[in-house]
């Protein structure tokens, strides 16, 4: 087995966590800001260091190309993201990219030229923290969405993604956008407990959780906290905390990594002597089937209605975004695991809870994700950190796995 130099890798870290550093020891490198752009650089300058031919696409995506002996096959790709949340860690996404360089890198130093070329990527604005959506760039090049739509998103201060790309001079050819892939690889953190609490370095993804998110609105009746007897009520937030527990409660009577969450709750007027007259809240339902996924979204509908009328509430429900699951191709996950065994290293499959470029690459592409251990499975925060000993572990298999692909 081949192995990467998981010092290197650990230095490129170290020094990405310097741009947009937080005084926390995390990093806010929102996509298209001028810490993206930075970051973008630095990266830029690592690929060209590697002798890797460097190119970016009319949405920014940057590449970078390790030539191999027949440039008319399709190259296997590998990478992830640069862009983090504000005050997010220092591996959220940027992770995959420093390891897909890594093995590059190693690729380089072991003299392989493969047969395939392998290219780097770092996908453009996967977190949706500043441009709505998330995973935007990858979902563009799968085809999901235009590059008008992406050039037209806002962020909050009303900046225009388009100008953001424009000026901070990451706006390529479409041309550069890869031609077709012949597989697609994404290390990334947990960014859950999962293998710490088993001890586990290193997961092997088998799919990622479909979603449904739905705005539930409770419309009762708005009266005086004093006058109003307990039993004459037509009370939303009651209504409201009975089907925050009898979602949590559904979700139990799945086995793990089904999960159902409450995120957000607003009460109108939202006053202490009222009885809100409307409440709205969110819901945020995962599960790993797609009848599973189907049929959480059908029991919490029955849930709401009943509960509902047992309070003498109305119910509005819109289930404004579903996105059913997703199982990776056989042929992926079996070669992942079969590297990570040859390597020695102990894993376990998992299901990704969180949403990642793989998925819309997914379409077009085999593809497989790698996880790695999580310290206290924190993640989108300052403290987010790995054993540096997984990192190795991960470079390894990919670097393996990669060149078993490419060769
Ligand atoms: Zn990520």
């Amino acid at each position: 087995m081949l192995h990467a130099n998981v010092e290197r890798l650990k230095a490129s870290l170290v020094d990405m966590a310097k741009i947009g550093a937080t005084p926390g020891g995390g990093v806010t490198r929102t996509a298209l800001s001028d810490e993206d752009r930075e970051g973008r650089n630095q990266i830029v300058a690592w690929l060209q260091a590697a002798n890797l031919a460097v190119r970016w696409d009319d949405l920014g995506n940057i590449y970078g190309r390790l030539e191999g002996s027949d440039p008319s096959l399709a190259p296997v790709l590998m990478g992830s993201h640069a862009d983090s949340v504000p005050g997010g860690g220092r591996f959220d996404g940027i992770f995959g990219v420093m390891t897909a360089l890594e093995v590059a890198r190693s690729i380089r130093d072991l003299g392989i030229t493969p047969r395939r070329s392998i290219e780097v990527v770092d996908w453009t604005n996967e977190e949706g923290a500043r441009f709505e959506p998330a995973m935007a760039c990858s979902g563009a090049v799968a085809g999901r969405f235009t590059p008008e739509y992406i050039y037209s998103r806002l962020d909050r201060d009303g900046k225009v993604f388009v100008e953001e790309l424009v000026r901070i001079g990451y706006k390529g050819d479409a041309a550069n956008r890869p031609q077709a892939i012949q597989a697609y690889f994404e290390p990334h953190i947990e960014q859950g407990p999962v293998l710490e609490a088993e001890g586990i370095p290193i997961g092997v993804v088998t799919g990622i959780l479909g979603l449904k998110w739905m705005n539930v609105t409770l419309h009762g009746v708005q009266q005086h906290a004093g006058p109003s007897p307990m039993r004459s009520r037509h009370d939303a937030m009651v209504t409201a905390g009975r089907i925050i527990a009898g979602l949590r409660d559904m979700a139990l009577e799945y086995p793990d990594p089904a999960v159902a969450t409450v995120g957000r709750i607003k009460a109108t007027p939202g006053i202490i002597n009222q009885i809100p007259g409307e409440v709205v809240l969110s819901a945020d339902m995962r599960h790993w089937t797609g009848q599973g996924h189907e049929e959480m979204g059908t029991k919490a509908l029955a849930l709401i209605k009943r509960l509902a009328a047992e309070e003498g509430v109305k119910a509005d429900v819109d289930v404004f975004w579903t996105c059913p699951p997703i199982a990776f191709p056989d042929s992926m996950v079996g070669l992942i695991e079969r590297t990570v065994r040859d390597l020695g290293v102990p894993n376990r499959r998992i299901v990704s809870g969180a949403g990642h470029d793989a998925q819309y690459i997914h379409e077009i592409a085999p593809t497989g994700m790698i996880f790695v251990r999580t310290i206290g499975g924190k993640s989108h925060c300052e403290t987010e950190d790995i054993h540096w000993e997984d990192a190795q572990a991960a470079a390894d298999l990919l670097l393996n796995a990669a060149l078993e692909l490419a060769r």
